[in-house]
């Protein structure tokens, strides 16, 4: 499928599962525009290496998600926006009645209050440009909890909720809004934790991941970067047009259990 010609704005795209969607969004065609908090050469490098092997336009633009106004300016700057995925996430674990107020706050600005603030300006050049797409990285705790997650769970819930009244209330324009709720991906995030786990239980590799990471996940593999890419490309696609408001589990049967 070809998307040349539109736009993509993917948030938290440095690294993980933003940067996968993005790549995946510029093999299939779009201009994409990268985000992060830092301002260093690498992200700049990011960029200038998508827009080669791809041969799309492609921009590093730094905004701090946490920051309302930052969020905004970040799709101002990208001054066109027709593919929208709010991706930046980040997790902390602990008990609610320990959990740090402060970090609890830097979840929900993160997590929820940015793609607020992002589709609040995106939607108008979508409405402009007479076609535009939403994609949420929400999270298999977008439909169920685990203990210790209270602020991502809450956070993860509250886009679902978001991105069905986005597609209410943009459901008679050429516009959707879907969330992704992938299970365990294997990002650098998660492939860091495993020699850890592995010294502190005395397990394998594969144990870790089998017995510990992926002991919710039925299928007991990870999702991948590629297929979460896969996805946002369908919802995109002309197939999804009639697609919105929904969500879509990439989480190897998480959610049946
Ligand atoms: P990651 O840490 O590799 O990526 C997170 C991205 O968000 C990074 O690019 C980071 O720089 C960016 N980011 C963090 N704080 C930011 C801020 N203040 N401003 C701008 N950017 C910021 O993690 P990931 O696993 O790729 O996670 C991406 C998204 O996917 C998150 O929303 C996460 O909740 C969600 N998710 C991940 C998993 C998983 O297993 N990895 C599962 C379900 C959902």
């Amino acid at each position: 499928m070809t998307l040349q010609g539109k736009t993509a704005v993917i948030t938290g795209s440095n690294s993980g599962i933003g940067l996968g969607i993005a790549r995946e969004l510029a093999r299939a065609g779009a201009d994409v525009v990268l985000n992060s908090f830092t301002n260093r050469d690498e992200d700049h490098a990011l960029a200038a290496q998508v827009a080669a092997e791809f041969g799309v336009t492609a921009r590093y633009i730094q905004a701090d998600m946490s920051k309302g106004a930052a969020c905004r300016g970040l799709i101002q700057e990208a001054g066109r926006c027709d593919i929208l995925v709010n991706n930046a996430g980040i997790q902390h674990v602990a008990p609610v009645d320990e959990f740090p107020a402060e970090t609890w706050d830097a979840i929900l600005a993160i997590n929820l209050s940015s793609a607020f603030h992002t589709t609040a300006v995106a939607l108008p050049m979508m409405r402009a440009a007479g076609w535009g797409r939403v994609v949420n990285i929400a999270s298999a705790h977008g439909l169920t909890a685990s203990p210790f997650k209270s602020a991502y769970v809450a956070a993860k819930h509250g886009v679902v909720g978001l991105t069905k009244t986005v597609a209410l209330e943009t459901a008679e324009e050429p516009i959707t809004c879907n969330a992704i709720c992938p299970g365990y991906v294997l990002t650098p995030l998660v492939e860091a934790q495993i020699p850890d786990t592995m010294a502190k239980y005395n397990m394998s590799r594969d144990e870790v991941i089998k017995q510990v990471m992926l002991e919710r996940q039925p299928s007991r593999e990870f999702a991948t970067v590629e297929q979460l890419g896969g996805s946002t490309v369908f919802f995109c696609s002309d197939a999804a047009a009639q697609i919105t408001g929904t969500t879509l589990s990439v989480d190897g049967g998480w959610t049946a259990l």
